[in-house]
C-alpha cells in the first residue's frame, strides 16, 4: 500500500482555553477522497482549519511524508493544500476573473495558469459568462463554484472542502459534488470533505471518519458505513 497523502496523529486543537480536538487520528490517501462526518459544533471546521494551520494545535500531521504542522498557512499553502472555506471565502468587491488570479497567486507557472483558468471553465462554464461580474453579485451556488474554482487554480493536491452543500439548492449540490467526482478522477486530486449532508458525501468519498465532540467515534470505508443501519441511524440521521 502507498503511503497516505495526508497522515494526521494525535491532533488536538484549541482556541484559546476551549480545546476543541482531542486526539483525532485519520488519514486521506492518494487520489483518495475522505469525510470527515458529525454534528453541529463536533469540530468539523476545526479540522480543516488545523490541517492549513490556522488554528494552534499539537499533534502529528504530513503530507506526503512531510511535516506540516506548525508551519504557517501561506507554507502549507505552498505545499499544495488548497481550502474552500465555510461562508465559500470569495473576495465579494473583486470579479470572478481577480478571484480566480488571486487564487494562483503563489504559481510561477504563468502559461499553465492560463490553461487552469479555461479548464475551471470547462467545469463550471456559468463562470466564464460572469467573468467581468463581481463575485458579490453571483448567486449562491455560483459563489460556491467560484470559491471551489479559486482554489482548484492553484493546483493543490489537497482540496480541504468544508460544507460545500451548505445553503445551495438540491439540484445544484447534485451538480457540484458530481463535478468533485470529475475532478478527482481526471486530475488525481486528494479532498478532505468536511459536511452535514452524509448520505452525499458518503457517496462521493472513500473513506469517512464520525466526530463527535472532537473524537473520532466510527471510521472505515464509505460503502461499510453506508451499509450499516445502525450507524446511519444513531449517528448519521439518515
Ligand atoms: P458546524 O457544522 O456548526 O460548523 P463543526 O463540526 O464544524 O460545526 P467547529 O466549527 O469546528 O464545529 O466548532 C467546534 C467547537 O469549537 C464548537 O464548540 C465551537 O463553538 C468552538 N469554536 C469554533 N470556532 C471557535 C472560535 N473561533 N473560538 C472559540 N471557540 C470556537
Amino acid at each position: 500500500m502507498t503511503s497516505p497523502l495526508l497522515q494526521v496523529r494525535g491532533l488536538h486543537a484549541q482556541y484559546g482555553p476551549t480545546r476543541v480536538l482531542h486526539g483525532m487520528d485519520f488519514d486521506v490517501r492518494q487520489g483518495g477522497i475522505t469525510t470527515i462526518l458529525g454534528a453541529n459544533g463536533a469540530g468539523k471546521t476545526t479540522t480543516l482549519r488545523a490541517v492549513c494551520g490556522m488554528v494552534r494545535t499539537q499533534g502529528e500531521m504530513a503530507l506526503a511524508g512531510e511535516r506540516i504542522d506548525g508551519k504557517a498557512t501561506e507554507a502549507i499553502v505552498r505545499l499544495g493544500v488548497a481550502h474552500v472555506p465555510d461562508g465559500r471565502g470569495t473576495f465579494m468587491n473583486l470579479t470572478v476573473d481577480e478571484n480566480l488570479r488571486l487564487g494562483a497567486y503563489t504559481r510561477r507557472d504563468r502559461d499553465q495558469v492560463q490553461a487552469d483558468r479555461e479548464r475551471v471553465f470547462g467545469w463550471f462554464p456559468r463562470l466564464r459568462e460572469r467573468i467581468r461580474q463581481q463575485a458579490g453579485t453571483l448567486s449562491g451556488g455560483e459563489q460556491q463554484m467560484l470559491a471551489v474554482s479559486r482554489a482548484l487554480m492553484l493546483r493543490p493536491r489537497l482540496l480541504l472542502l468544508d460544507e460545500p452543500s451548505f445553503g445551495l439548492a438540491p439540484r445544484i449540490v447534485q451538480e457540484m459534488f458530481e463535478i468533485f467526482g470529475e475532478i478527482n478522477r481526471s486530475e488525481g486530486t486528494s479532498m478532505l470533505l468536511v459536511e452535514q449532508n452524509a448520505a452525499l458525501a458518503l457517496k462521493l468519498a472513500d473513506h469517512a471518519y464520525l466526530l463527535e465532540t472532537g473524537r473520532v467515534v466510527i471510521s472505515g470505508s464509505a460503502e461499510d458505513i453506508r451499509s450499516d443501519e445502525s450507524v446511519r441511524r444513531s449517528y448519521l440521521g439518515y
